[in-house]
């Protein structure tokens, strides 16, 4: 694919499936470059499709939807990754091209087949069993320790579909407690932080990374990021070996999120990729030259990848819930860069929007390795 795509010129039609905050980024982000999108989304008035070209307010699946899109875009991308891999199969035989691809959907979308992708790719992740009964739970807690923490294999996200497990008197509770669905048992990391790598890999095979990010969740929500975060040399090289190795064994083009456990030993473990932009890298947005939104544009689109340098520190936060309702305030503050998503209801916990706050300007490319 990478020899024989050319370049996408200004006025083609990106597709993307998913009518969230990140296809609404994306969008600006495409429309900044002269390209028209359009979005493919089951629901009517999202985010995205209110500053797209086109909407397509249809199922993923649905056969006359996804000949529609295929005909009118030049590529088709995707804002979330639990759009159904058939959907992306089935853009592929219309004759469509999708960036990233159905290997790196299929991929992220089971949480066994992606740590075994990492530990296949000699990436470090934690250890782990695949769980289809009780009976792998209290096998899984011997080899691996209590507690141990127990997740869908499936459509989790923001801490959702997970539980720990305490004991082997617990495993069938822990089951239940996950709906009793085919997981993942991981053992516990002990980890000073979380961080992520937000990189990008063009058509071409190159990989750029933005320097790395520090993560703060409550409740399994991502709260705030902070960049760049100080961390050894040793460390940034080895968050760097990872994203080029993630992005190159999955033939990957566009932006990744990758997220990572840092140990009291600056060691790091994968603990899951998105294949898509990623919350973590909001503050690329405000904080560098080119964004992970237009970075993502520029891959899917066969540009040359864009500059990853950081213009001043930044700290994202996100706006859950009834803290975007103090939008007057926020936007009478000059230090915070506001970002709204137009989202029509409020609802708690619901990320509404973000700001970034940007510091000191940096002095030097602090690239990541
Ligand atoms: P995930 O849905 O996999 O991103 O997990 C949500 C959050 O749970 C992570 O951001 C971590 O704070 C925590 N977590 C996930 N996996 C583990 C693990 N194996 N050990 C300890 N904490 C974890």
């Amino acid at each position: 694919m990478s020899q024989t795509f050319a370049p996408l010129a200004p006025g083609s039609v990106i597709g993307v499936l998913g009518g969230g905050q990140l296809g609404r980024m994306l969008a600006l982000a495409a429309a900044r470059l002269g390209f028209d999108v359009v979005v493919l989304t089951p629901e009517t008035d999202t985010p995205a499709s209110r500053v797209a070209w086109r909407t397509i307010v249809a199922d993923y699946t649905d056969p006359s939807a996804l000949a529609e899109l295929a005909e009118l875009a030049a590529v088709v991308t995707y804002e979330f990754e639990n759009v159904p891999v058939a959907a992306v199969e089935a853009l592929i035989a219309h004759g469509g091209d999708v960036a990233p691809g159905a290997l790196a959907l299929a991929t992220a979308q089971d949480r066994v087949k992606e740590k075994s992708f990492f530990r296949a790719s000699g990436v470090p992740t934690v250890d782990f069993a695949a769980v289809d009964s009780v009976a792998d739970i209290v096998e899984g807690l011997s080899r691996l320790g209590a507690p141990a923490l127990l997740k869908t294999r499936r459509e989790g996200y923001d801490g959702k579909g997970q539980t720990w497990v305490a004991d082997a008197a617990d495993a069938e509770a822990a089951f239940a407690r996950i709906g009793s669905k085919p997981a993942i048992l991981e053992a516990r990391a002990a980890f000073r932080r979380e961080l992520s790598v937000i990189a990008a890999r063009g058509r071409d095979g190159v990989v750029a990374a933005y320097p790395l990010s520090e993560n703060h969740h409550r409740d399994g929500v991502l709260r705030t990021s902070r960049a760049p975060a100080q961390a050894s040399h040793t460390t940034r090289a080895e968050a760097l070996r990872i994203a080029e190795r993630t992005l190159e064994r999955l033939d990957y083009v566009g932006v990744a999120g990758i997220e990572l456990f840092e140990g009291e030993d600056g060691r790091l473990l994968v603990n899951e990729f998105a294949p898509r932009v990623h919350n973590s890298g909001h503050w690329t947005l405000d904080a560098c030259q080119v964004d992970q939104f237009e970075q993502h544009v520029r891959a899917v689109a066969g540009w040359p990848l864009g500059p990853t340098d950081m213009l001043a520190t930044a700290e994202m936060e996100n706006l859950l819930g009834d803290a975007a309702l103090d939008w007057a305030a926020l936007a009478a503050d000059p230090s915070a860069r506001l970002w709204l998503y137009g989202k029509r209801d409020v609802a708690p916990g619901r990320k509404m929007g973000h700001l970034t706050r940007l510091g000191s300007p940096m002095r030097r490319d602090p690239e990541i390795a």
